[in-house]
């Protein structure tokens, strides 16, 4: 007998309608899959058979074929598992076969029959309803990501059993499924609660933030341990406008390419702090079998923090040149290329030395002359090009800790952000300051007489390379969209030399 059953596979980051067609003929008991199935997919035969006899049902002892639709498109998934095993169940079944037209079937199975959850999954189904599908039968840990696509009937399954209970059952169905309400807590819980106006006298620190945030410039932090800065980065994303519709699906649909994800669809930008000791193919993205998206995609639409700079492999921080500068990175995998974007803000922190308090006014510094010069220059290379803006951090004094609630909150800084985004709407410019180019520098960045003057005389004195007064230009830009000045004045470059260390 003959069966189909509609599931999908992801490839990079889109998902693609897949058939599932099953086919059991008199012969000797056999498995063959067709259909440019990869290992993953041949493995998931030995899966299938024992998952079947462990929840009960019959293996057939015949000859099964299993074909996967359109034969040109590579599956790379444990995802079929679930729509394989309940193809061949069906395929067995000689008098009423059920209807399976209707459902769209995605899980992985285990050997004792139940179902995992799978990466991936909210692509999948966004393909799945753009063709037309309105019922899924999916793992408990992708109910979300199906909410999430819009799917209007959901049914969640724990073992290979229920699935079968859902396609077989009209009547009983209903107990297997899911709604939207049912997640609504799960989202809310996650939302950010983290203040700028917890921050205590680090004012000029936290208007540094506030001038990268606004320009989307690259943020170099350094200062002694404990001064603040990983509170301060934690903090970006409270300023940061809240994602547009599509900034959320693609936020959305990136966290489920890492993995089954809840609570999807949060407004709040991410925010990823990766450890130093993290390896390539974390931070950038990849893998032996399929590329998984990296910490530099998974903060795209938000921040790339990266503490303690100086400790992290610096073959893997050159890595990130090419990324930053094209705002996505491709990846090969046996004959595939997967693309992912990376569109972040970055942030770095630093110490000044290996000991941590170099330049501090209380403790001493432990390291020799040799120790800091060599610590130092890690901060150098292709990537601190990226970086617009430096800023030396002192630690907090008594009377500043204990003088709470006189600083910036995080609602006035973004109130200051959103003015300086309208603004330059309403001078023609649309995107980051960081990302001005040429052209869009000599239109909107040109400084008047004294403003020239001013600038040759600290070119010369602080002996700068015609890169940073580029940047110096496109942080100036940024400061005098803050204060809604069309011309950069003479006060926003003093301020943006400052932020040069
Ligand atoms: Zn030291």
């Amino acid at each position: 007998m003959y069966s189909r059953i509609k599931s999908a596979v992801c490839t990079g980051i889109e998902g693609r309608e897949v058939f599932v067609e099953t086919d059991i003929t008199r012969g000797l008991p056999s498995v063959s899959v067709v259909g440019l199935a990869s290992t993953t997919v041949m493995e998931s035969k030995e899966r299938i058979k024992n998952a079947i006899l462990n929840s009960g049902f019959e293996y057939p002892r015949l000859r099964v074929t299993i074909n996967l639709v359109p034969a040109d498109l590579k599956k790379n998934s444990s995802c079929l598992d679930l729509p394989m095993a309940m193809g061949i169940l069906v395929s067995e079944m000689k008098e009423y076969p059920p209807e399976t037209d209707e459902f769209a079937v995605i899980g992985e199975l285990t050997l004792d029959g139940r179902i995992n959850a799978v990466r991936a999954a909210l692509p999948m189904f966004i393909e799945l309803k753009a063709k037309g599908t309105e019922k899924v039968i999916v793992p408990s840990g992708n109910v979300s990501e199906a909410v999430m696509a819009g799917i209007s009937e959901i049914y969640a399954a724990n073992r290979l059993t229920d699935a079968m209970e859902i396609l077989l059952n009209p009547m009983g169905r209903e107990l297997f499924r899911k709604y939207g309400d049912d997640l609504v807590n799960e989202t809310d819980e996650c939302e950010d609660t983290l203040d700028f106006k917890d921050v205590n006298g680090q004012e000029n620190a936290k208007r540094a933030v506030m001038i990268a945030a606004a320009g989307r410039h690259g943020l170099l932090m350094v200062g002694s341990p404990g001064c603040g800065k990983t509170m301060l980065a934690g903090r970006i994303p409270s300023i940061m406008p809240a994602m547009s519709e599509r900034e959320i699906t693609e936020t959305a649909v990136i966290r489920s390419l890492a993995g089954p994800a809840a609570s999807l669809g949060s407004p709040v930008r991410p925010f990823r702090h990766p450890h130093h000791t993290i390896g390539r193919a974390g931070l950038l993205g990849g893998g032996t079998n399929i590329a998984v998206p990296g910490e530099i995609t998974l903060a795209h639409n938000g921040v790339l923090f990266l503490d303690e700079i100086c400790e992290f492999d610096r073959h893997n921080i050159d890595g990130l040149r090419i990324p930053l500068e094209e705002k996505r990175i491709s990846h090969f995998r046996k004959g595939e290329t997967y693309t992912y974007p990376c569109d972040f803000q970055l942030v770095m922190a630093s110490n000044p030395c290996p000991c941590g308090y170099y330049g501090d006014k209380e403790k001493e510094c432990t390291c020799s002359q040799a120790d800091i010069e060599r610590y130092q220059n890690k901060l150098s290379g292709p990537i601190m090009d990226r970086i617009d803006m430096r800023i030396a951090m002192e630690r907090v004094t008594y009377t500043q800790l204990t003088d709470k609630g006189s600083g910036l909150s995080s609602s006035d800084m973004r109130a200051s952000l959103e003015r300086a985004h309208n603004f330059a709407r309403s001078m023609g410019r649309t995107g980051s300051n960081s990302d001005l180019t040429a052209l869009e520098m000599d239109k909107h960045c040109r400084l008047g007489a004294e403003e020239k003057n001013f600038m040759r005389e600290a070119y010369e004195a602080l002996s700068m390379s015609p890169r940073s007064y580029v940047r110096t230009l496109r942080v100036a830009r940024t400061i005098a969209d803050l204060s809604e000045s069309k011309d950069i004045k003479e006060v926003h470059l003093a301020e943006a030399l400052s932020y040069r260390m």
